[in-house]
């Protein structure tokens, strides 16, 4: 719980950066911030404790002795958590447009991310999900819900993901793209390498999670659903897929497949507990309600949606969160965009951005199973962002969301904690070598843009 006054400081020194980021086991005090939980909106003054993965205290008297982080003028908030992502475009910052500008959503897919995905080789597959993985923890994440595709490079590629995620140091909920638009064999190896790290996932042999991965209804033919939905069921998982980003879904069910878009994702099965279903900008409202009671959630993504000239989803309550859509990892700017967008649309939900940024937390706990929610709060995982925040104007609780979509950015990101680990600290990462990071990347960029000629 949350106190809303000032509690007795230590009298300990400072701690050093370098011994910051070697403490693990060792309790540490976060300092002077202002703590704030984003839904239902909580705000308050306390120093915290945290002891190896976990927040032991909140507020009250802290031990002496202790190492501190001053985070006078910050607010410290449970780290962000892209809800749907593509870590395999992160190194796509500045490549070179299609020759015409994509007017839909197929020539999106058509002229820009399948050359990419075609594109990528086992070395930009990591390189890729590293550079995603640094951008993603710099903008306050703590966990990214990846959907991956690498047609050319599928077997062990979530491995490679995996290995990226680590050297970072954020979580991951992983799934390969099964899709039936590059044949049978791809398609069979795309199904394999999901089933192999779920059950990696099931031995706990990694730290991470999978769904069942695909890439969108319009290019699975009805035995991949079925394929899909036997792997899901084998598992005790959800799904991870777009649906009806755009008409072509409904479009393709009704003119391919002769059916209707409902009954293939009933046959599909998507409506399970923890399935994350990407963009739904044209699903029904009794759609979208059948899949949230079912436990599902929806992933919107609307800077993409801006992009790609698609729509706009209408949905609300607990079981929507924010995606980034492979843009970058910021879920603030998202957050922002979201805002402004539904603002236009005069639809109330602009409102709802503390709702969708902390449905976000919940999706990734439940995913996780970790065993409290995401809150500030003794015994809660020690996932959080701490932001340089001292605005020019008043901030409480009633007005912080406000000061979220006009005042904070990612700039403002000062210190990511994962696990009670500082992945990022005073803005620069813990684990990886910005330097080397960047030494890497960007010749990894201009060898995959060059390699996507061949495949436009
Ligand atoms: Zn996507």
């Amino acid at each position: 719980m949350l106190p809303s006054e000032s509690t007795l400081r230590s009298a300990a020194p400072t701690v050093g950066a370098d011994e910051v980021a070697r403490i693990t086991e060792q309790a540490i005090v976060l300092a002077g911030g202002t703590l704030l939980e984003l839904h239902p909106t909580r705000m308050g003054q306390a120093d915290v404790v945290i002891r190896g993965s976990q927040i032991v205290q909140v507020g009250g008297k802290i031990p002496d002795g202790l190492p501190r982080v001053d985070v006078h003028d910050c607010i410290v908030t449970p780290a962000f958590v892209v809800g749907h992502t593509h870590l395999y475009m992160a190194l796509t910052c500045g490549m070179p447009p299609p020759a015409s500008t994509p007017q839909t959503l197929t020539d999106h897919l058509q002229w820009i991310w399948w050359p990419l995905d075609k594109a990528l080789d086992d070395d930009l597959v990591h390189a890729s999900a590293l550079a995603g993985a640094a951008m993603a923890a710099k903008a306050g994440a703590a966990c990214v819900v990846d959907l991956h595709s690498s047609p050319r490079a599928i077997d062990g590629s979530l491995d490679r993901i995996e290995a990226a995620l680590d050297e970072v140091g954020i979580r991951g909920v992983l799934a390969y793209e099964t899709s039936d638009r590059e044949g049978r064999a791809r398609r069979d190896a795309a199904l394999s390498e999901n089933r192999r790290f779920l059950k990696k996932v099931r031995a706990g042999t990694t730290q991470h999670r999978a769904l069942v991965g695909a890439h969108a209804m319009l290019s699975l033919n009805d035995d991949t659903l079925d394929a899909l939905r036997a792997i899901a069921d084998e598992f005790g998982v959800g799904l991870h897929l777009h649906v009806a980003e755009d008409a072509t879904d409904a479009l393709d069910a009704e003119l391919n497949k002769r059916t209707r878009l409902e009954q293939r994702l009933e046959r599909l099965g998507i409506a399970r507990t923890d399935s994350v279903i990407a963009q739904a900008n044209e699903l029904t409202p009794d759609v979208v309600q059948q899949l949230a009671r079912a436990g599902a959630f929806v992933a919107t993504n609307p800077r993409s949606n801006m992009r790609h000239g698609v729509g706009l989803f209408g949905g609300s309550g607990d079981h929507v969160v924010l995606g980034t859509d492979g843009l970058d990892g910021d879920i603030l700017a998202e957050a922002r965009a979201y805002g402004f967008r539904h603002d236009e649309a005069k639809d109330g939900l602009g409102r709802e951005i503390g709702a969708r940024i902390a449905a976000g937390q919940v999706m990734a706990g439940h995913l996780f199973a970790d065993p409290a929610p995401p809150r500030i709060a003794a015994g809660a995982r020690a996932d959080l962002a701490i932001l340089d925040y001292n605005p020019l104007t008043p901030m409480n609780q009633s007005n912080v969301i406000e000061h979220l979509v006009r005042g904070w950015s990612t700039a403002s990101v000062r210190h990511t904690i994962v696990g009670g680990r500082f992945v990022v600290r005073d803005r620069a990462l813990v684990n990886v070598d910005e330097r080397a990071l960047i030494g890497r990347a960007r010749p990894a960029a201009s060898r995959l843009w060059e390699r996507m000629q061949g495949y436009y």
